[in-house]
């Protein structure tokens, strides 16, 4: 469900003050001024004429909503009209949302040319949780076609009040419409949630878990304000650090993301918060943060167990921002035998006059399990053993006419040791 279409898809959620966490999917630019706390959808913004919305909520009357309003389709105006009396964008002087004729949509379906806000059963086909209520912004850069939807969960407990957070020891939370359409509303023109988790700080109510904020703060207004109609610039790059590792089974892999972007002035970084790898079996794999920006790296953790299968697995990290997608990939051997983690001997042979011998026979024998590695000596009396795991060896060289020599060694992990031997000769009677 994260991408609905080849365009990209960006879903926001208004959460429960009891949510854990929230899940944003998408990308979000930050401004990351030393006051605001606002942020950006990294999507272009919607259209600079404004956007109209087919409200296709109910009209009927309900005595007991709040704010003086009797329907969920007048509350959601009410919303729109917050936002067109603050003002959106540098000159902040027009409607930005305007009311359209309400035409039954799926807002699921995909893009469609209409701005459905409704009332839904699913979160498009999923469960709600503990979800009030998702943005879904689209853009097809063809036709440049901008949408966002707004779906509210209708197995909510819904009313309309303002002021704390209700909570009733017999039917649980209340929910106020009115501020969770200002904050999907706040998503339909191109603001996400302010950064800076888990505080988010700054009253707003953009903030994406529930607060007993009911109406827009003044962080709200900034970020309205800040809206840009330009397309943001949407250059950016994932690096991966190392590009490759190779690990036991039973171990652990971490790269380190780093993003390059170049933005438009006034927004410093990027947030790339789709990001998937490929797992390998019996592994588990994760990312210590969805949100990438140019100062803050993210570590993509593989931890395998024992049982992982040896073999290859490229890892195939993906970013979006701005509407474009960006893969990178890193390379993850999981192999038995880990360079780093073992050891090799060099040997050199040669006689008492310092001439190399070529040809001799070359033995490294593990002390323990009295394994033996067979080599000879090239031309230059040298000869380089393989990888070993580190333990204590006997290294032993051996010419014909000549006394072998012996030599107890200890290797401890990426040790390379280089063993000499001089070789005397022997007396012929032998
Ligand atoms: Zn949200």
């Amino acid at each position: 469900m994260r991408q609905r279409s080849a365009s990209s898809t960006k879903r926001n959620f208004w959460s429960h003050l009891t949510l854990c966490g929230i899940i944003v999917l998408g990308a979000v630019v930050c401004l990351t001024g030393p006051r605001n706390a606002y942020s950006f959808v990294l999507l272009p913004p919607p259209p600079s004429q404004g956007m109209p919305l087919s409200i296709d909520l109910p009209t009927e009357t309900f005595n007991s909503l709040g704010r003086g309003v009797t329907s969920f389709s007048l509350l959601a105006e009410g919303a729109a009209s917050a936002w067109n009396d603050i003002g959106v964008g540098l000159s902040p002087d027009h409607a930005f949302f305007t009311k359209s004729t309400p035409r039954q949509r799926d807002p699921c379906a995909g893009i469609d040319g209409i701005n459905t806000v409704t009332f839904s059963k699913t979160n498009c086909g999923l469960g709600w949780g503990d979800v009030l209520g998702i943005t879904i912004r689209r853009w097809f850069e063809g036709n440049n076609v901008f949408e966002a939807d707004v779906l509210f969960n209708d197995t909510a407990q819904w009313d309309a009040y303002s002021g704390p957070i209700q909570l009733f020891v017999t039917i649980g939370q209340v929910d106020d419409f009115t501020r969770t359409a200002l904050h999907e509303f706040g998503h339909a023109l191109g603001l996400g949630h302010p950064p800076g988790a888990p505080g988010q700080s700054a009253p707003a109510i953009m903030k994406s878990k529930s607060t007993d904020v009911d109406s827009l703060q003044p962080d709200d207004r900034d970020g309205a304000h800040a809206i840009l109609y330009v397309r943001p610039t949407r250059d950016f790059r994932i690096d991966v650090t190392p590009e490759s590792q190779t690990i036991r089974p039973g171990s652990t892999a971490e790269f380190v993301l780093s993003a390059t972007a170049t933005l438009q002035p006034g927004i410093q970084a990027i947030d790339l918060l789709s990001l998937t790898g490929t797992c390998p079996p019996n592994a588990t794999c994760a990312f210590d943060s969805l949100e990438l920006t140019n100062a803050t790296p993210v570590t993509y953790k593989v931890t395998t167990t024992a049982a992982t299968p040896i073999g290859q697995y490229p890892q195939r990290i993906v970013g979006i921002g701005g509407g474009v997608t960006r893969l990178t990939t890193a390379a993850l051997t999981i192999s038995a035998e880990v360079e780093e983690a073992l050891a090799r001997v060099f040997v050199t042979v040669e006689d008492d006059q310092g001439e190399p011998i070529p040809q001799a026979r070359i033995r490294v024998k593990h002390q323990v399990t009295k394994e033996k590695i067979k080599g000879v000596s090239d031309e230059n009396g040298e000869y380089v053993s393989p990888l070993i795991n580190p333990a204590d060896y006997k290294v032993i060289c051996k010419q014909a006419g000549f006394a072998k020599v012996k030599e107890v060694i200890t290797l401890a992990a990426g040790d390379e040791q280089t063993v000499n031997c001089i070789l005397d000769p022997i007396a012929a009677e032998e």
